[in-house]
């Protein structure tokens, strides 16, 4: 979607296909970070952003067994937002969907699943695309694949990535918030717990992480088990958890981390999820998807208006976004080795742990460090801005 938009408000030809009716979905997290933030001012969408209203997010903390620890301090980004923003992906979706319809060279097409490619040559000219039960085609001299962890742009163009092995899966669901319940962003870890619940108003968005192909062995323990886990980790819940009635109230959600060694072909890019499938560690995801759309926005542009697109034209973008997505990555792995992993395991039950981890503690003792875990997750490896062509 911000391809889309800064590609047509340089001046390009631009047709976004979109499987879903809409962008209603519970899948995924709703933090839009300050990068994210400064590119919505850059666009003229800010305002439009900021009377959502978004719930801001300035702290980020985590609740242990031995006490709650703050970890990351937003307000000390650099630049003019020192927050994150939780808001349901499908509003700020809307919202660029909404800014594309101005763009004469825009268009949007919904419920349009991409099935397969059109091939001259060995290079890349269009899709073929599934609309009302029938198959269209769409030509064009550049596909985009935009279109996340499992693309099918990607594996119809024969691009395999590189999978690292992640030891987790999430599981997603929806907890009735009450009033005086906290607001914001919530992290619980204890023994056997990874919990996080984003607050969506009148209720919870809920994430727990379970260790990866545990799913069934917690499904055969039942859902009174699960629901007295919960309570367990988190006792405030306790009045709520029987909003589940069984597991199908419950989504799996398969963790995959993975990378292209090279994001293009003839014809043919990919970038977000696409090329580089991110874990939910951090929640950066969203984040890294947009700015290397910026990017690629920047080259592109100038490239098709001139019909000169060229391999070494998508080269040029996979090197720019390069480093950030393998540093994003490194830190995604290194958390799941050290964070994640000792604490997934639903049939483990070890006695509550008395001390904060070394590193929360020295976070503690010097606050001023809780910037640099908030600019990982606020602003990234490299943040992009928007070219002059897209701003308003
Ligand atoms: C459980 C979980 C929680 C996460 N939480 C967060 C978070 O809080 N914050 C964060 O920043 N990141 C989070 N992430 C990571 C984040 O979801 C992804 O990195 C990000 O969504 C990637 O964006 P994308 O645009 O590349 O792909 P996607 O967001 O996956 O978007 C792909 C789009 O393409 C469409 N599509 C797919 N196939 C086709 C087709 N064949 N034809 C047409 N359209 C198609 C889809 O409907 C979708 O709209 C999370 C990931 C997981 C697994």
């Amino acid at each position: 979607m911000v391809l889309g938009l800064l590609l047509a408000r340089g001046g390009v030809e631009t047709t976004v296909l979109e499987k879903h009716g809409d962008f209603l979905r519970d899948f995924r997290g709703d933090t839009v970070h300050p990068s994210t933030l400064n590119l919505l001012d850059e666009l003229g969408l800010g305002e439009q952003f900021a009377s959502l209203p978004p719930r801001w997010v300035e702290r980020m903390s985590v609740q242990l067994d031995s006490g709650s620890y703050g970890f990351a301090d937003m307000t000390r980004i650099p630049g003019p937002h020192k927050h994150l923003a939780m808001v349901p992906q499908w509003d700020f979706l809307d919202i660029l969907a909404e800014a594309g319809r101005l763009e004469p060279n825009y268009s949007l097409i919904m419920e349009a699943e991409v099935t397969d490619l059109l091939t001259e040559g060995g290079r890349v000219v269009g899709v073929v695309y599934r609309r009302d039960g029938q198959a269209h085609e769409l030509r064009a001299p550049l596909v985009v694949a935009c279109d996340g962890r499992t693309s099918v742009v990607r594996e119809r163009a024969g691009m395999r990535p590189r999978s690292f092995g992640v030891p987790m899966d999430v599981l997603w669901f929806r907890l009735p918030r009450h009033p005086g319940d906290p607001q914001g962003g919530i992290g619980r870890i204890s023994s056997g717990t990874f919990l996080i619940l984003i607050d969506r108003g009148d209720y919870f968005q809920v994430g727990t992480v379970i260790k990866k192909g545990s799913y069934d062995t917690l499904r055969n323990l039942g859902i009174e088990s699960f629901r007295r886990g919960l309570a367990r980790s988190l006792p405030w819940l306790e009045d709520r958890v029987g909003a589940l009635s069984s597991f199908d109230d419950i989504r799996l959600l398969n963790v995959a981390l993975s990378r292209l060694q090279c994001w293009y072909g003839d014809g043919v890019l990919c970038i977000g999820d696409a090329a580089h499938a991110m874990s939910p560690v951090g929640g950066v995801g969203i984040n890294l998807a947009i700015q290397d759309a910026v990017a690629a926005a920047r080259v592109l542009v100038p490239a098709l208006r001139t019909g000169s697109v060229t391999r070494g034209t998508l080269r040029r973008i996979q090197r720019r976004r390069w480093l950030p997505t393998v540093v994003t990555q490194t830190v995604q792995r290194i958390a799941h080795r050290f964070v994640v992993a000792a604490q997934i395991d639903p049939g483990e039950v070890s006695p509550p742990s008395t001390t904060a981890p070394a590193a929360i503690r020295l976070l503690q003792q010097f606050p001023v460090l809780q910037g640099l875990p908030a600019t990982f997750v606020g602003i990234g490896a490299l943040p992009e801005h928007a070219p002059e062509f897209a701003r308003r």
